[in-house]
């Protein structure tokens, strides 16, 4: 199959910058691509790089992309190298996904409501539990540790029994700031601490998740599903946690998960309401985790076109019954 290709840049600021443990995150950068195939269908995808996080870099993706010029096929697309884990990812996303196609989605997931660093998570627990959030995520290791353990314990008395807590440090803490986190927490309602250490300290990583009951995820050491297949090889008994606009075609994601019976948290890159509808038509069909998705990060650029549906406790097709591919290509004409 042959397709007209086009890509469009686009940079949207995030309402709120996102602090985590790899700093201030303030605006988001993309590409949208659009391919026409010979019968006039048309598809979008989206290139969302998260180059700090070991994705390939803007630059690179659009170097990639102006070289395809105004035709592309399926041998061309199907020859990008995995390290472009974006580019296929929106290639195969446009591919296989006409703005004509409704959505059928059949199940029901919930959404992991993101709590801010720091004391304000406190506010926002309140405000989400309000609104009937069943799962919540937590960024820690951007403060100093023993305020950070002191509010874990206010946000646990705060957390009814039913709720459940994620931890996520991004691979900032010591090996033994981990211990002392992981001692904490053993006896507590925690569902699982991402990413404790750097990916680099792969046997720290595996000593953690052998020495403590907590449920340790991998998500900086597993971008691309290479990486994610090495940690199955070496035993990891833990969870994965998954950017499937960062990872490549979302087909591959679905056989690995299926075949080898991965444990996944399904997770944002902050990307836009394109890659959100692709990814959510994926996991709202098929039964790939049971698992609160990581996508729980609010209305983060303001702008209805670029967040797309508002996301509420629970995640059902419903939301995605309209293609913001459209909308957003033209926004950026
Ligand atoms: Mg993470």
């Amino acid at each position: 199959m042959v397709y007209l290709f086009e890509f469009r840049r686009y940079c949207q600021p995030l309402q709120l910058p996102l602090r985590t443990a790899h700093g201030v995150w303030a605006k988001r950068e993309g590409l949208i691509i659009r391919l026409e195939d010979e019968s006039g269908a048309v598809g979008y995808g989206e290139i969302a790089p998260i180059p700090w996080f070991g994705s390939e870099t803007l630059a690179e993706a659009e170097e990639i992309c102006r070289k395809f010029g105004d035709q592309v096929d399926d041998a061309v697309c199907d020859a990008v190298p995995p390290s472009f884990g974006c580019v296929r990812f929106a290639l195969a996303a446009a591919r296989s996904e006409k703005i004509a196609d409704a959505t059928v989605a059949k199940l029901r997931l919930p959404v992991a409501a993101l709590l801010p660093a720091g004391r304000e998570a406190l506010t926002i627990l309140s405000a989400k539990l309000e609104a009937g959030f069943l799962a919540f995520k937590w960024k820690v290791g951007v403060g100093q540790a023993d305020d950070e353990l002191g509010l874990l314990d206010d946000l646990l008395s705060r957390l009814p029994a039913h709720v459940k807590l994620r931890l996520d440090a991004n691979g900032s803490w010591t090996r033994r700031q981990a211990q002392q986190w992981l001692e904490r927490c053993a006896d507590r309602p925690i569902e699982l601490i991402e990413q404790p250490v750097a990916p680099t300290e792969e046997d720290t990583l595996l000593g953690l998740a052998r020495d403590y009951p907590v449920t340790l995820a991998l998500d900086e050491s597993v971008v691309r599903l290479n990486e994610a297949r090495r940690w199955q090889g070496l035993g990891w008994p833990g969870v994965f946690v998954i950017k499937p606009a960062l990872v490549g075609p979302l087909s591959e994601l679905a056989e690995w998960i299926i075949t080898s019976k991965a444990d996944v948290v399904i997770s944002s890159a902050i990307e836009s309401a394109l890659a959100r509808h692709a990814i959510f038509q994926l996991v709202l069909t098929q039964s790939l985790t049971s698992r609160a998705l990581g996508f729980g990060i609010g209305e983060v650029f303001g702008q209805r076109t670029w967040d797309g549906a508002i996301l509420g406790p629970l995640a059902d097709g419903t939301l995605f019954t309209t293609h913001p591919g459209e909308a957003l290509w033209n926004e950026l004409s």
